[in-house]
């Protein structure tokens, strides 16, 4: 059996992702229909803000994200990894803790320093370390789905740049683009006071969260039409 718990890392999050969904994936879905997933299940988050259902949200969001290790997975990505340069405890664009783009009016990427005595353990303490950069008491939930939905038009970009031209540059900009769309799943998970790791554990405490095998045994069928 595989299973999540409360104290996953990412990493571990996606080898779970790996062993259950890797046949599956393999077999029915291309990069451009794993996007699909993850920008669908995100638009259900979206509405579930729009319509004030937390949880129509939060399970939404959780089925984004775990299409996203799965494509991860077909990259042979590390999101942790990337996740972690990117916010090394601090904003990825004005290198400070909390977040001062707004009210430095920075307009620079800046350089950021990894001092890797602060990298966080487990996907709950990146949750905090998100909280930390970037406050929900700063912005409004709506603002956070909006920066969500950026972010997803971002990451289809840099997917669609690659897919087109096959080129090294382009694959790079890849894992950037996947961990500034994961700080905005934790944004919305902060901003609606969930704990992102303690709902995949309950979601995922017995293989696939559906048909409870692994691999996955769930039909093309089941899950083109999944209603959530
Ligand atoms: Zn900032
Ligand atoms: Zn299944």
């Amino acid at each position: 059996m595989a299973s999540v718990t409360q104290h996953t890392t990412i990493n571990e999050y996606q080898d779970f992702v790996q062993k259950v969904y890797r046949l599956p994936n393999d077999r029915f879905f291309s990069s451009w229909d794993m996007l699909t997933n993850i920008e669908r299940f995100i638009t259900r988050g979206l509405k579930g803000i729009r319509k004030e259902d937390r949880d129509k949200t939060k399970v939404n969001l959780l089925i984004s994200f775990s299409w996203l290790m799965s494509m991860m997975n077909q990259f042979h990505i590390g999101l942790e990894n990337e996740v972690w340069k990117r916010f090394p405890y601090l904003c990825s664009y004005c290198a400070s803790c909390p977040c001062s783009c707004k009210k430095n009016k920075v307009g620079k990427r800046q350089k950021v320093f990894v001092d890797e005595e602060k990298r966080p353990k487990t996907l709950k303490d990146f949750q905090v370390m998100f909280s930390e950069i970037y406050p929900s008491e700063t912005r409004t939930l709506e603002h956070v789905g909006i920066h969500l939905a950026e972010e997803i038009g971002e990451f289809a970009e840099a997917i669609l740049a690659y897919r087109g031209g096959h080129k090294e540059e382009d694959f790079n900009n890849i894992p950037l683009e996947a961990a500034d769309l994961f700080s905005c799943f934790m944004g919305v998970f902060n901003s609606i006071e969930e704990s992102m790791a303690k709902e995949l554990s309950i979601m995922f405490s017995n293989n696939c969260y559906m048909c409870k095998n692994a691999p996955c045994t769930c039909s093309f069928k089941t899950i083109a039409e999944f209603k959530s």
